[in-house]
C-alpha cells in the first residue's frame, strides 16, 4: 500500500529546487542563523543522540541560543514538540526566525531566564541544558521525571555535573574536538574547549 512520507514532507517538496537538508542530526552550523553561540555540528550530533527523541516527545531546550538543538529535535519526527528557553531577547527572536525558516512550527519560544521562566510550561519528556546551569536548576530538573542531558564547558558547571552524577548516577562523556590550523607552513591541532556531557534518566 502507498503511505505518505510523513517524516520528510519538506525535503520531498524542496528537493528539485536546491540541496536538501541532511536527514541526520548534526546538520551544518550554517543551517541555523547564529551569532557564534551555537552547539557545533559534531557536538550537536552527540547531544541529539544522547537526548534520544521518540515520536511525540516534548523537549525543553534551556539556554537555547540559536535554537539548533530544539529544531533538530523537531526534525527527528513530525510529532515531536519543543520549548526553547532563552534569556537574551535577540537570541529568542533568532530562534523563532530559524524555526520558521526551516518550517518547524511545533516550537514554543520562551524569552526569559531559567529557572523562573520554566514556571507553567508543558511538562517535558527530555531536557537539554546548554546554558544557565545552577544547583537550584539541577535540583528542580531532576525532580520532573524527564531524561536530562547537560553539556558543561566551564569549571563551575562541570563541578555541578560531577556532584550530581555522584549522587544520581547517569553517564558521563568527556569530549575533546580539534581542527587543524596552520603553524607557519605546517599544521597543528586547534583544540576546542573540552566538554563534559552528563546524561541521566530518572
Ligand atoms: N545550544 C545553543 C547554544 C547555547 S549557548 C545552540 O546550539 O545554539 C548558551 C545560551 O544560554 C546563551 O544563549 C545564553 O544567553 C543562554 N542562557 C544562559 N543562562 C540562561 C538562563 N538562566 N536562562 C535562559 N537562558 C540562559
Amino acid at each position: 500500500a502507498l503511505t505518505a512520507d510523513h517524516a520528510h514532507p519538506v525535503a520531498v517538496a524542496i528537493e528539485p529546487a536546491g540541496p536538501a537538508l541532511p536527514l541526520s542530526a548534526g546538520r551544518p552550523d550554517e543551517t541555523f542563523d547564529n551569532d557564534g553561540q551555537i552547539t557545533k555540528r559534531p557536538i550537536r550530533a552527540l547531544t541529539l543522540s544522547a537526548l534520544a527523541p521518540r515520536a511525540g516527545e516534548h523537549l525543553w531546550d534551556i539556554g537555547s541560543g540559536s535554537g539548533s538543538i530544539a529544531i533538530e529535535w523537531l526534525m527527528a519526527h513530525p510529532a515531536c514538540t519543543a520549548t526553547a528557553i532563552e534569556r537574551r531577547p535577540d537570541r529568542a527572536a533568532r530562534i523563532r526566525a530559524n524555526a520558521d525558516a526551516l518550517g518547524q512550527d511545533r516550537l514554543r519560544v520562551v524569552e526569559g531566564a531559567a529557572p523562573y521562566a520554566l514556571d507553567g510550561l508543558a511538562p517535558p519528556d527530555a531536557i537539554f541544558v546548554g546554558g544557565g546551569l545552577t544547583e537550584a536548576l539541577l535540583g528542580r530538573l531532576t525532580r520532573l521525571g524527564a531524561r536530562l542531558v547537560v553539556n558543561a564547558v566551564t569549571l563551575e558547571s562541570e563541578a555541578l555535573v560531577l556532584a550530581a552524577e555522584a549522587r544520581l548516577g547517569g553517564e558521563l562523556l568527556r569530549v575533546q574536538t580539534a581542527r587543524p590550523t596552520s603553524i607557519g607552513g605546517f599544521r597543528g591541532w586547534d583544540n576546542a574547549f573540552p566538554l563534559l556531557q552528563w546524561s541521566w534518566s530518572p
